[in-house]
């Protein structure tokens, strides 16, 4: 597939143009950035390690069951996707608490979500990703009824297809940020699943196997996706 013009050029992935106007090169960079791009950083092998990551978990989510944006691997830092329109709402499901969860509401880190929460936010980085609600997306019409029903059940879904696959590696997924798009009127998971996007702790030792390694400054930030990654079964080459 022939590489075209730049489309878009987010933190850590710039997306191409091809000569199909339906799909898409992802191209996943070195970046790493936290708090909204305040905090920048370009990390060896990640590129690699998160196209190779999302690449796996893309597929199990496809045998599950679940429709994405994703269509091959192209090379070490290179993914073919389906052009989707966008919602610009960031879905998140949490199993425990940490991160915002815990500096908004002041609940106990590490604490078990029974039931398992989920929380809307706008993609926004301007605004910080404020947290809104399903009112929010009808009344501004960033999405249709639904469609924020068909993301929730989706969000909720992969859950029940990853928490297992993570656990039997010897590992929490602590909760994810999935985003979504329309495609020839269906609605399907795009951007990416990785570490990036997700907090995933060692069950045994509660050790953060993710982005919180960067955003906290504890080292070995790619060392830990690679961890998860051969967990997995993942293969990234050398
Ligand atoms: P929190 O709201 O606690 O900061 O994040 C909840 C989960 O969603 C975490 O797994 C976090 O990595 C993910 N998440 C939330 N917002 C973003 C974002 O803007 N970018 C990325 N990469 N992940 C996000």
């Amino acid at each position: 597939m022939k590489t075209g013009a730049e489309l878009y050029r987010g933190k850590a992935k710039t997306v191409y143009l091809t000569e199909d106007p339906k799909v898409l090169v992802m191209h996943y960079r070195d970046d790493t950035s936290a708090f909204d791009g305040v905090k920048v950083e370009k990390l060896a092998r990640k590129g690699m390690v998160n196209n190779y990551f999302n690449a796996f978990i893309m597929n199990k989510l496809k045998e599950a069951g679940i429709a994405t944006h994703f269509e091959k691997l192209l090379s070490a830092q290179e993914s073919l996707v389906k052009r989707l329109d966008m919602i610009p709402v960031e879905c998140v499901v949490r199993n425990i608490a940490t991160g915002s969860l815990c500096r908004r509401l002041g609940v106990q880190d590490g604490l078990e979500l029974k039931p398992t929460l989920f929380e809307f936010f706008l993609k926004n980085d301007e605004l910080h990703d404020p947290m809104i609600n399903d009112y929010h997306i009808r009344t501004f019409k960033w999405a249709t009824d639904d469609e924020v029903a068909q993301m929730k059940e989706l969000t909720f879904k992969v859950n029940t297809i990853l928490q297992p696959l993570f656990l039997a590696a010897g590992m929490i997924l602590v909760d994810y940020k999935l985003e979504f798009g329309r495609y020839d009127g269906k609605i399907l998971l795009g951007d990416e699943f990785t570490p990036d996007g997700c907090r995933i702790w060692d069950v045994e030792t509660k050790e953060k196997l993710d982005k919180d390694r960067f955003r906290k400054d504890l080292g070995n930030v790619i060392e830990s996706y690679e961890i998860v990654a051969h967990r997995l079964g993942i293969e990234i080459p050398a």
